[in-house]
């Protein structure tokens, strides 16, 4: 599961890191009050306006915006409220925006002389996540944080420095001061920036999460209260293990069905998982394994997946009916495959929600079938039977008949 970064800025918050003052708002013309009340309380004409959406490169997406006054600030809330957000993590249809962030905006201290060029804003990136090679959760840092760190970690990798966790102890003091010595952190910041990461070690934990991201984690320009600069974080992203939401109330309340993708809780409720992908062939599937094989085989025969639906081991032909709706919701979809390896799940099952979708909503897209394995033989029946409810439907022997089928079929 995942929250939007308002929200992550409140659990930082509560966990003692320093994060912004700010207010939400879903109406451009709340703008002006909002900023007017952030700027008085902080003393400065400098606020930034941020869309809340579920996918990051807002920055360069033009969908995060210092602003320096009301008229500024509304002017942004009016722009990113009624445009799509498109960025490298949106795909080329973007997202749309329904909640905005107004915050304090900070002066970023530059960085010191160790950096190459002079004039760069002091940011950092600082992130906890489960490292399936060490088997450990694991403490992620860079001095080279900010909108760029996918290059960063792709480029210079040498930059990214990563702490294990040990699991009984968790995150040591000495680990985190070691850390903030790495990153270049001098002075009182040193103390600031071990606190932050022992902080967020204790929040990942505490709250089940599989990724706790702070990026960026700031020096904000010396202040009266702070000579050495105050180390915060201004940008937040988090993700839950969905297994463990079960004893975390607080956090499923936090959930935003209306920034999730629609056809992922209509599969939810059923038991399936939905994932939605850029091609144009629909996927049904039984198991994670058996769709990464599906999706191979389809690229293999240069066709592209445009999703798809695992029906788990024990979905209902009511629920396999309603995948095929979901599926079928998508219209970019051109045809679909349905690949099953009848295990716990029985091919006749599947079959009769084939049929019960051809009657309830009918195939307009062509359809190849490959089924294999427990009450296969029912299965064929079944659809045989149909074959007059299924005028677009294909059989198949194998995967790679199957996938062959369906790219010839969708053109
Ligand atoms: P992201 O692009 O989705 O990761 O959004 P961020 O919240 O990380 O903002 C992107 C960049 O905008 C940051 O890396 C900063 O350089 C800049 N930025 C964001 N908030 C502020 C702020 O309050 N003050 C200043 N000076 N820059 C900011
Ligand atoms: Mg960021």
């Amino acid at each position: 599961m995942k929250i939007h970064e308002y929200q992550a800025r409140d659990l930082l918050s509560s966990f003692g890191i320093p994060v912004p003052a700010g207010s939400t708002l879903t109406d451009a013309n709340d703008a002006a009050k909002i900023y007017d009340d952030i700027t008085t309380t902080s003393g400065s004409t400098l606020a930034v306006v941020k869309a809340q959406v579920f996918a990051g490169g807002r920055g360069k997406a033009g969908f995060v915006k210092l602003v320096n006054s009301a008229t500024e600030a509304t002017a942004a809330a009016d722009f990113m409220l009624s445009n799509k957000m498109v960025s490298a993590q949106t795909g080329k249809e973007g997202l749309d925006v329904n909640t905005l962030l107004i915050a304090a905006g900070v002066d970023i201290a530059d960085r010191p002389s160790v950096n190459n060029q002079p004039g760069v804003p002091d940011e950092y990136y600082l992130a906890i996540t489960t490292d399936r090679n060490t088997r450990r959760n694991t403490l992620i840092a860079s001095r080279e944080g900010g909108v760029e760190i996918e290059q960063v970690a792709a480029d210079t990798p040498e930059l990214i420095i990563k702490t294990p966790i040990n699991p009984q102890i968790g995150l040591q003091p000495y680990q985190a001061s070691e850390v903030a010595f790495k990153l270049g952190f001098k002075g009182k910041q040193v103390r600031q920036a071990a606190s932050i990461m022992l902080k967020l070690s204790e929040l990942y934990h505490a709250k089940d999460c599989s990724l706790a991201e702070i990026n960026p984690l700031i020096v904000t320009d010396p202040t009266d209260t702070y000579p050495d600069g105050q180390v915060i974080a201004i940008d937040a992203k988090f993700n839950f293990d969905d297994n463990a939401l079960f004893r975390h109330k607080d956090i499923v309340a936090l959930a935003n069905p209306d920034d999730e993708d629609p056809r992922e809780i209509e599969a939810d409720k059923f038991g399936m998982s939905y994932i939605a992908l850029d091609g144009n062939i629909g996927c049904l599937v039984n198991g994670a394994g058996l769709a990464m094989a599906t999706m191979d085989t389809i690229k293999l025969f240069d066709g592209e997946p445009a999703n798809f639906l695992d029906v788990g081991g024990s979905a209902t032909e009511e629920a396999v009916t309603e995948a095929f709706r979901i599926i079928l919701s998508d219209n970019a979809v051109n045809g679909i495959l349905v690949n099953i390896f009848g295990g716990i799940m029985r091919c006749d099952i599947i079959a009769q929600g084939i049929v019960n979708a051809a009657k309830s909503i009918g195939f307009s897209v062509p359809l190849v079938v490959r089924l294999e394995g427990t009450n296969v033989e029912a299965g064929r029946k079944i659809l045989e039977e149909a074959a007059a409810d299924l005028p677009t439907l294909q059989a198949a022997g194998d995967l790679g008949d199957a996938a062959q089928k369906v790219v010839a079929a969708v053109g």
